[in-house]
C-alpha cells in the first residue's frame, strides 16, 4: 500500500514520478481541502462536505458527478467550490446533464474544447 495521497473525488493516486501530478493542499484553519487533480482538475471541498458526502447512499454516483463538475469548471478557466457551497445547492447546477443527450452533448462539447480540427 501506497501513503500517497488519493484524490477525495476520483480517487486518483500517483504512484510513479511519471504520471500526472496530483495536488492536494489541506488547509487546517479553514477546513478545506484545495485539489488540483489530472482527472477532475482544480477544486475546494471542506471536510464537512466530503463526509456528508461519504454517508450519502449515492457516495458513488456523487463524487463522479462532481468530478466531472469539477472538470469541466476547471476547462472552462473556473473552479469547483464545495468549500462554504450547500452540497445540494451543487448537485443542482445547470452543466450536470441528466439525460443521454446531455451526456453526448458534453461529449461533444469537451473534443471540441480539445482538439483543433473537431467541427
Ligand atoms: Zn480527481
Amino acid at each position: 500500500m501506497s501513503d500517497k495521497p488519493k484524490c477525495t473525488l476520483c480517487n486518483y493516486q500517483q504512484v510513479s514520478e511519471k504520471e500526472p501530478k496530483l495536488v492536494i493542499d489541506a488547509n487546517h484553519h479553514t477546513d478545506t481541502i484545495y485539489s488540483d487533480c489530472p482527472n477532475c482538475g482544480e477544486f475546494l471541498i471542506s471536510t464537512s462536505n466530503w463526509s456528508l458526502i461519504n454517508e450519502h447512499k449515492k457516495k458513488e454516483s456523487i463524487f463522479s458527478t462532481l468530478s466531472g463538475l469539477a472538470r469541466e469548471l476547471t476547462d472552462t478557466g473556473s473552479r469547483l467550490d464545495l468549500e462554504l457551497t450547500d452540497l445540494n445547492d451543487v448537485l443542482v447546477n445547470p452543466l450536470i446533464p441528466h439525460s443521454p443527450t446531455e451526456k453526448l452533448n458534453k461529449m461533444l462539447l469537451w473534443f471540441h474544447r480539445n482538439t483543433q480540427f473537431f467541427g
